[in-house]
């Protein structure tokens, strides 16, 4: 059966690297036969200049019938002081809302020939390969009540950490079913000693464990866990946490690293429908300039063929590409250690002949 993609370049180094990934994905569909039907449409900044909208419906409607959406980034100065709905980001906050996108993955692994990109010693760091499982449309960044309450003395402000009992079991479900698809071990981390909402989080998790035998959970507290992934990050497999602690956690995580270009994210709702986007933003200061490293797009398009389109095969083809494109001592500026590099039209071509060879 035909597959949809929904492509949306968004702005700066979003337009360079999905072109990028795009090279990759009309590959595949020559070599493989593969019926996928792909529509390519403006969202963003960009898509406000001509539009008047970040999001325009035709958009909204046309991500509702794909299985995929491949996200550049969105966002850039020159949009910075618009009006809150007519942001950049409400492209993707208005995806993630519309599609209930609940749950991010965002890998996190060294190329061992990196490892002097990464701010931690080499043998702290040397072969990390964390997944991260963060709750994405619900706990305190949605929860309600929420107020800045000024006219009262002294003025005050609140937000609700919220999360029922279906949101944390379909969340731990990806977390535990992608633990049992790696090496067997979910950590689950809240703050049970003093929140209320992470004692049930962890009391409900607990009773999730008795269904997968096969993975050995452990409990972590949120302080503790972004101390122990600087000191000791190989002690994790799978990390599942909520929206808040996740969000910390994941970028803690990337930047172990020490390669933002090469990072690539899912967000998944229960159909397996995704956006898949790198980890980072659209990078202004050097959009245009043929520099930006497309890696964590390409990545992010082999995520899509693997959680979304039912091609694992052709996930893995890209994931050992991209493995030998860096063993081959290919390098983009950002990871470039002296004045040579490989520019970002250019990547493609040389992950597609190494899938040739392959
Ligand atoms: P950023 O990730 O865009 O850039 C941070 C730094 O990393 C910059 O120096 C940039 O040049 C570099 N960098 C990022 N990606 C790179 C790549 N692929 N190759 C080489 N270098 C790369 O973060 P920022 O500067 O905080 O944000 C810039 C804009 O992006 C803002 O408008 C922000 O709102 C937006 N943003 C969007 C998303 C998204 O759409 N998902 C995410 C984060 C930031």
């Amino acid at each position: 059966m035909s597959k949809k993609i929904l492509i949306t370049p968004g702005d700066g180094i979003g337009q360079e690297v999905t072109s990028s990934a795009r090279e990759v994905l009309d590959f595949l569909i020559g070599e493989h036969e593969l019926d996928f039907d792909i529509t390519q449409m403006d969202v963003g900044g960009t898509s406000y200049d001509k539009n008047g909208s970040p999001l325009p419906k035709e958009v909204l409607d046309e991500a509702r019938k794909s299985d995929a959406i491949l996200f550049g980034a969105v966002g850039g100065p020159q949009w910075d002081d618009l009006d809150w709905d007519s942001r950049p980001e409400q492209a993707l906050l208005g995806l993630r809302k519309e599609l209930e996108l609940f749950a991010n993955l965002r890998p996190a692994f060294l190329f061992n020939e990196l490892a002097g990109a990464s701010p931690i010693k080499d043998e702290i760091i040397k072969d990390l390969d964390i997944l991260i499982v963060r709750e994405l449309t619900g706990g305190i960044y949605f929860g309600e009540p929420r107020a800045i309450v000024s006219d009262e003395s002294p003025p005050y402000a609140f937000n609700t950490m919220i999360y029922n009992e279906d949101e944390i079991k379909r969340i731990a479900k990806v977390a535990f079913e992608s633990a049992r698809k790696r090496d067997g071990k979910l950590c689950s981390v809240e703050k049970a000693n003093v929140l209320e909402v992470s004692k049930f989080w962890r009391s409900v998790v607990s009773d999730m464990a008795k269904d997968y035998p096969d993975v050995e959970l452990s409990h972590q507290l949120a302080d503790n866990t972004a101390m122990q992934l600087v000191m000791n990050p190989n002690q994790f497999d799978v990390i599942v946490s909520s929206n808040l602690f996740g969000d910390i956690l994941s970028d803690i995580a990337a930047t172990l690293s020490g390669s933002i270009g090469m990072l690539p994210s899912a967000s998944l709702n229960s159909s397996s429908q995704g956006m898949y986007e790198p980890c980072h933003g659209s990078a202004p200061d050097i959009a245009g300039q043929n520099i930006a490293n497309p890696i964590a797009m390409i990545a992010s398009l082999a995520m899509a063929l693997r959680y979304s389109l039912d091609q694992k095969g052709l996930a893995d083809k890209i994931d050992n590409a991209i493995k030998d494109f860096i063993k081959q001592g290919y390098r983009t500026k950002d990871i470039s250690t002296n004045s040579e590099f490989v520019r970002t039209s250019e990547v493609a071509s040389i992950i597609i002949g190494i899938m040739k060879n392959g």
